[in-house]
């Protein structure tokens, strides 16, 4: 990309790399964008959700889920998740839907997919979109199927911690050519694609550049060898932890394959202190973070929160993510195990 001088969004390695990451999670098209969150804000945008319309979404996720929905106008309905496998409940969705919800976002947490089978029906029954947040879970399948490819349409980050990275980025994918060629017009300043200059409609520029797209492109000849490390930290994490008391696995259901972004697990507060166990991990040069704030928690997010959240309450407070680079070796992760234990049994 450098040597050509084709540094900026135009450039052959964009399609290339929307060609096969679309390829990839088995889609027909594929949109890339400058990161996730604009992916989101673009996918909504071009499925026409705005003003007085009401968008569904999970308490626990990353703060862009929700901000994405907030951009567009329309309004947040925010929702319980899954005691088991953390991400967003099908009943729970069921029970929030109105007369003016029009999509519903379901974040593949961590890793784990959601229980999308249940998801689709309720959508179906209900005329509802979909749209994946995928920025945490490139690769991961639900009953074999990959996710992303559920889903009106999904969103993908290439952030610099996720899956895969182009540094800054992200992508859309959809079967729908209508709607990949809406998000393509509104990526790019609203303009006619046979017509330059002449502006359809008021667009964003939400494009990738072509460098990041080759670094996409190189990523992602090298995404089976990433997840199969990421379950093999998961693994060897497992087995170190399991007869712990206390601590709750990362799970993965019966039909999930989970990519465990993070590896994460739940540290029952009675048993020790999860500031506690940070504060020591990090003492022997360990970084382990906190869950993501529920969003019901935060005062700006208030508003768009309607019941009590108890079991996105209690998996924020006790969860920990590991550390889960694949760069990790076999004898990191037992030393972080080992530490872990000794913190967690010490008085
Ligand atoms: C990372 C992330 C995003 C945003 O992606 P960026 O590329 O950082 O903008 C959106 N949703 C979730 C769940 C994420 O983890």
């Amino acid at each position: 990309a450098v040597k050509s001088g084709w540094i900026s969004s135009r450039g052959k390695f964009i399609e290339e790399f929307e060609k096969d990451f679309s390829n990839y999670i088995g889609v027909k098209y594929g949109v890339a964008t400058a990161n996730g969150t604009v992916a989101l804000h673009l996918a909504l945008t071009a499925l026409g959700i705005g003003k007085g319309d009401e968008v569904i979404v999970p308490d626990l996720t990353f703060a862009a889920t929700i901000n994405s929905v907030i951009y567009t106008g329309s309004r947040p309905v925010v929702v319980d998740v899954d005691p088991e496998y953390w991400c967003i409940s099908p009943e729970e969705i069921k029970k929030s839907i109105t007369k003016k919800t029009k999509a519903i976002i379901v974040v593949h947490l961590y890793g784990h997919p959601c229980d999308m089978g249940p998801i689709m029906e309720i959508a179906d029954q209900y005329g509802l979109y979909v749209v994946e947040d995928a920025a945490e879970a490139h690769g991961a399948e639900y009953k074999n199927k990959k996710i992303g490819s559920f889903g009106h349409v999904a969103c993908f980050s290439f952030y610099g911690n996720k899956i895969i990275t182009t540094g800054e980025g992200g992508m859309c994918v959809t079967n729908d050519k209508e709607l990949a060629d809406k998000m393509r017009i509104l990526r790019d300043h609203g303009m006619a694609p046979e017509r330059r200059y002449w502006h359809l409609v008021v667009g964003f520029n939400y494009r990738m550049t072509n460098l990041q797209a080759a670094i996409g492109v190189a990523q992602l000849q090298k995404i089976e060898r990433f997840i199969k490390k990421k379950r093999e930290i998961a693994k060897l994490y497992a087995e170190a932890l399991s007869s712990v008391d206390g601590i709750t696995l990362h799970p993965e259901m019966p039909w999930a394959k989970c990519v465990y972004w993070l590896y994460s697990i739940l540290v029952d507060k009675k048993i020790k202190k999860k500031d506690e166990i940070v504060k020591e991990l990090l003492k022997r040069g360990i970084e382990a973070r906190n869950f993501f704030y529920p969003l019901h928690k935060m005062p700006i997010y208030r508003k768009y929160c309607r019941g009590s959240y108890e079991i996105s309450s209690r998996i924020s407070e006790s969860g920990l993510n590991l550390p889960s680079s694949v760069k990790l070796s076999e004898r990191d992760i037992n030393y972080i195990a080992e530490q872990l234990k000794y913190i967690i049994k010490s008085k």
